[in-house]
C-alpha cells in the first residue's frame, strides 16, 4: 500500500503536561499505524512562550530582536524533544529537530520572519527509515544560521508550510476546542461547531480576533489550497475543516461573530483639509513601526478635519507619542485617545450577494442601546467600535438575531 505523509500540529495547551504529552504520543502512533508517514510539529507547553517574554522584560524594556528570538525559540525545542522521547518509550521511532534543522529559512525580519524556502531533505530521509518527524513550530534560520521565529502562533504556520512542501494529504491542527465556532462559546454557550468554513471567512476571522488559528498561515493555506481540519486534541469527534469556496460550502450572511478588545482609538482633531495630510500622518506611524488598523476621516465643513483610527493596545503608548509628534507638525488640534473600546465584527461570504446585512447589524445594537463609535467593512465583513463593556452584550445579540445558534 502506498504511504501517504499527514501533517499534524499540536499547539501549547495539547502540550502542556507530562500526561497531554503521553496523549499526543499515543494519537500521533494511531496514525502513524495506519501506514502513514506522518510529520508531527508542536507549539511549546502551555504559557512557555509568555513566560520567557516577560522574563525578558524584566531585564530590559526594549530587547534586541535577535535575542527574542533565540530566547522564544526554545520552547518548542523543549517540547518537541519531549514529545520524541514520549512516542520512543511507547516502542515507536521518533525524531525531533528544530526549524533550522529541517531547513526551513526565513529572511531576517526577527520576531516576524517570512519563511522563503524548505528543504525538507532531512524529513524525508527520516521519513523513509520510518521515524515519526517532530518538528520545532514557529521558528527558522537566517541564511547566516540566527534563529528567527515567525509571529505569535506561526506554529500553525509551520504545519501549513510543511503540508505544502512535502505535498501531504491531510494538515490536521489539534488544539483544545473542538473546532471553529460561531462564535467564543465562552461568552454565548449556544455557539455552534462550524462544520465548514472557506479560507477567506477564516482569514477574515483570525484577523478580527478570532484565537483559534494564526491568520498568516490561513493566507498560506489559501494561496496554495491546503485544506485544514481544525480539531480538539482530547476528542475524536471530527474539527472544522476549512477549505476553497466551492458549492459543498453552503453559503450563508453571517457565518461567525468575532471580537477583540485589545485596541485603543486616537483621534486627531482639527486637522488641516488639504492634500497630503493624511500621507504625513500615516507614514509617520509606519516609520515607527506601528500597525494601523480601522481609519475614519470625517467630511469636512469648515477646512478642517477629524481623523480617528485604531491601534493594538500593545503599540499604543508607542503610537499616541507618535501621533502627537506629527499632529504638532502639521498644525492640527488636539490629540484625543480611548483604550475602552473593542471591535465586534460579523463574517460571512454570503453578505456579497445579501442586503441588509449591515442595517440588521446596526439596528440589533440599537436595539440593545449601544453606540457604535467607528464603522468598518470589508467584502465579507463588517466591524463596529464600541465601549469595550459591552462588548458580551452585542455579541450574545447579534449571535442570536442572525440566527447562529443551537436551534
Ligand atoms: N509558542 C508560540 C506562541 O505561543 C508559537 C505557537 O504557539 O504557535 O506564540
Ligand atoms: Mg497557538
Amino acid at each position: 500500500m502506498e504511504k501517504y505523509i499527514v501533517v499534524q500540529k499540536f499547539g501549547g495547551s495539547s502540550v502542556a503536561n507530562i500526561e497531554r504529552i503521553q496523549n499526543v504520543a499515543r494519537r500521533v502512533m494511531e496514525t502513524k499505524n495506519k501506514n502513514n508517514h506522518l510529520v508531527v510539529v508542536v507549539s511549546a507547553l502551555g504559557d512557555t512562550t509568555d513566560d520567557l517574554e516577560a522574563m525578558a522584560l524584566k531585564l530590559s524594556s526594549n530587547p534586541p530582536d535577535r535575542e527574542m528570538d533565540m530566547l522564544m525559540s526554545t520552547g518548542e525545542q523543549i517540547s518537541c524533544a519531549l514529545l520524541s522521547i514520549a512516542i520512543n518509550a511507547l516502542g515507536h521511532k521518533a525524531i525531533s529537530f528544530t526549524g533550522g534543522q529541517v531547513g526551513i529559512r526565513t529572511d531576517n525580519t526577527h520576531t516576524k520572519a517570512r519563511i522563503e524556502t524548505i528543504d525538507a531533505k532531512r524529513i524525508k530521509k527520516a521519513l523513509d527509515e520510518n521515524k515519526i518527524v517532530i518538528v520545532a513550530g514557529y521558528q527558522g534560520v537566517t541564511d547566516d544560521d540566527d534563529i528567527t521565529t515567525l509571529g505569535r502562533g506561526g506554529s500553525d504556520l509551520t504545519a501549513v508550510a510543511l503540508a505544502k512542501t512535502l505535498n501531504a494529504r491531510v494538515c490536521e491542527i489539534f488544539t483544545d476546542v473542538k473546532g471553529i465556532y460561531t462564535t467564543d462559546p465562552r461568552i454565548v454557550p449556544e455557539a455552534k461547531k462550524i462544520e465548514t468554513i472557506i479560507f477567506d471567512e477564516m482569514l477574515e476571522m483570525a484577523s478580527l480576533g478570532a484565537q483559534v488559528m494564526q491568520a498568516r498561515s490561513i493566507e498560506v493555506a489559501k494561496r496554495f489550497n491546503i485544506p485544514l481540519h481544525v480539531r480538539s486534541s482530547f476528542s475524536k469527534e471530527e474539527g472544522t475543516m476549512i477549505v476553497k469556496e466551492n458549492e459543498k460550502v453552503e453559503e450563508v450572511a453571517v457565518r461567525g461573530i468575532t471580537c477583540n478588545k485589545a485596541e485603543a482609538k486616537i483621534t486627531i482633531c482639527a486637522v488641516p483639509d488639504k492634500p497630503g495630510v493624511a500621507s504625513k500622518i500615516f507614514t509617520e506611524l509606519a516609520k515607527a513601526g506601528i500597525n494601523v488598523d480601522m481609519i475614519v476621516q470625517n467630511v469636512s465643513h469648515t477646512k478642517l478635519t477629524d481623523i480617528s483610527f485604531t491601534v493594538p493596545d500593545a503599540v499604543f503608548n508607542k503610537a499616541i507619542t507618535a501621533t502627537k509628534k506629527i499632529s504638532h507638525k502639521i498644525g492640527a488640534g488636539e490629540v484625543l485617545s480611548d483604550e475602552n473600546i473593542a471591535r465586534v465584527s460579523i463574517v460571512g461570504s454570503g453578505m456579497r450577494s445579501h442586503s441588509g446585512i449591515a442595517a440588521k447589524m446596526f439596528q440589533t445594537l440599537a436595539e440593545n442601546k449601544i453606540n457604535i463609535d467607528m464603522i468598518s467593512t470589508s467584502e465579507i465583513s463588517i466591524s463596529c467600535i464600541i465601549n469595550y463593556k459591552f462588548t458580551d452584550k452585542a455579541i450574545k445579540a447579534l449571535h442570536k438575531k442572525f440566527n447562529l445558534g443551537n436551534s
